[in-house]
């Protein structure tokens, strides 16, 4: 079928503003936020809803035309895009909440619902939906559920996969299934928990069925400030080490806090700091009373710069401004951002800071470091400009260090930005041969063309990896 014939059919499926081709169009959509990775698609697509999607895919399917779904594009390993000939399919006009049953705590929505929107419109009801990426204000539900996000909450909530209940799917020949169930019933296989983290590779989620967790009685933000990250990792392992259970432990070095600072999302914190730590305790609030003079108690033993409460919700809300806004403000340090994601055991993390540094003086590149320490998930945030191919490639070895030795102290090349494009070559360092091709081969049942966002998540078969340009020159393996 020519590219004609097949843009043609889609057209009359979505509507003809609905199909973007022009370059300029295009532009938008030839990476996420991981700018290492660019490609122009043909054509992006603009469904309005479940079915236009499914009509698109079926079509692209006969057509054998590779396609990738896209959320809002925030995504940090080079997930959203597709190679040169292929389609994106937009999820961001699926936009609406279609019912919030306060009694099930549950909500029913379309894939393109802005994380932060789906929250906002529970709270009326006393709820809200726990998982919360520091993009919450603009990733989408559907991106987040095929990356498996996590945020500062996740500490205490879990990931997304925990708030997923089930989702309406395309498959990748256009056929439609519901995987997973809004009761508690108990499924023999657990697609549900597969489709999550998948990458968009074996289905595209058309309408998603989540949990909601009550607003809870009474929150307390605290802001310790440490002489060194160091100090500030360790009072991370002691507090979790004494039993005691925030909702969150978001850790920020001297470099974010004075990009922050330097910035609209500007939240008042100490710049003489070497690192601060956030921490957040909520729940009901006896529970609260109890446990945050215990966590004073204890912090006391660390050689504090400061121990400050949010007083006002509005000082809490400074300070979360402060930390979710860290990613822009880093953003105005250079032309591109590297944001790494890694993992580590929470006791190696003063371990792999230092490493981190090391690999900085090393790289010659400024490094930031913000990260869910409670998690042991770290994010060096390197500034770089990605038109000198010398940074590029001194970005990227780093990258390929710092996650060598989360592996070697026991961690993970990923906690939740995905492997993407970015790390496919990291995997035969996590996984071994057989474990790979069970991967590929679970894939391949749902995916058996690998037309949905090929080449993704797993080592690249020959023929991909010539696809995408990588730093302004052609990827060569
Ligand atoms: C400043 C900043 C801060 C961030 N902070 C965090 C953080 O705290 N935690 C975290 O986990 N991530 C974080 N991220 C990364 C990113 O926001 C998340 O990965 C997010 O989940 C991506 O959502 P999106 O809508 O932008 O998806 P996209 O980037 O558009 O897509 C991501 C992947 O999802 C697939 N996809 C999209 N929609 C669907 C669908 N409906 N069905 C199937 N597959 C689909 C795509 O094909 C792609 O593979 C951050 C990013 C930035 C820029």
């Amino acid at each position: 079928m020519s590219a004609e014939s097949w843009k043609a059919q889609l057209r009359e499926i979505v509507g003809k503003d609905y199909l973007l081709d022009t370059p300029a169009a295009l532009l938008a959509y030839e990476s996420d936020a991981l700018t290492l990775f660019r490609c122009k698609p043909s054509a992006v697509l603009l469904p309005e809803n479940a079915d236009q999607v499914a009509a698109c895919v079926a079509v692209l399917h006969a057509a054998k035309v590779p396609f990738a779904a896209r959320g809002a594009g925030t995504g940090l390993s080079g997930g959203a895009l597709v190679a040169e000939g292929g389609v994106v399919i937009a999820m961001t006009r699926l936009k609406k909440i279609h019912a919030l049953d306060a009694e099930r705590r549950i909500a029913i929505v379309d894939p393109g619902v802005v994380n932060l929107d789906l929250s906002r419109a529970a709270e009326k009801f006393g709820l809200r939906y726990a998982p919360d990426p520091a993009s919450q204000s603009v990733s989408t539900l559907g991106g987040n559920m095929a990356e498996n996000a996590g945020g500062p909450m996740c500490f205490l909530h879990g990931t997304t996969a925990n708030h997923v209940l089930a989702a309406d799917v395309v498959l990748p020949d256009g056929r439609c299934e519901t995987w997973g169930e809004v009761h508690d019933h108990a499924q023999d296989l657990d697609l549900r928990g597969f489709l999550c983290g998948s990458e968009g590779t074996v289905a595209i989620a058309v309408r998603l069925y989540l949990k909601l967790v009550p607003v809870p009685e009474k929150v307390v933000t605290m802001m310790a400030a440490f002489h060194s990250i160091a100090e500030a990792c360790s009072a991370v392992s002691a507090i979790v080490a004494a039993g005691l259970r925030p909702v969150a432990l978001e850790v920020m070095d001297q470099a974010t806090i004075n990009a922050v600072e330097n910035s609209v999302y500007r939240a008042g914190l100490p710049t003489d700091a070497g690192a601060v730590l956030i921490i957040e305790v909520e729940g009901p609030s006896t529970t609260v009373e109890h446990d945050v003079p215990q966590m004073e108690a204890l912090l006391d033993n660390f050689d504090l710069l400061r121990l400050e409460r949010a007083e006002t919700p509005e000082q809490r809300l400074a300070v979360w401004k402060g930390r979710k806004g860290a990613g822009g403000a880093l953003g105005r340090l250079a032309p591109d951002s590297y944001v790494m994601d890694g993992v580590v055991p929470r006791s190696k993390l003063t371990e792999i800071m230092d490493y981190v540094g090391e690999v900085q003086t090393e790289a010659g590149l400024p490094v930031a470091n913000l990260f869910h320490a409670g998690d042991g998930n770290i994010h060096p945030h390197f500034s770089y400009d990605a038109r000198d191919p010398e940074q590029a490639a001194a970005v990227e070895n780093a990258g390929a260090k710092i996650l060598r030795r989360c592996l070697e102290l026991g961690g993970s090349i990923s906690g939740e930005h995905g492997i993407g494009l970015e790390k496919q070559h990291m995997m035969a360092e996590q996984f071994g041969a057989e474990e790979i091709a069970l991967m590929e081969r679970l894939r391949r049942v749902f995916n058996p063309t690998d037309l949905m966002n090929p080449g993704r998540g797993l080592p690249m078969g020959s023929g991909c990896a010539e696809a995408f340009h990588r730093h302004g020159r052609i990827q060569n393996g």
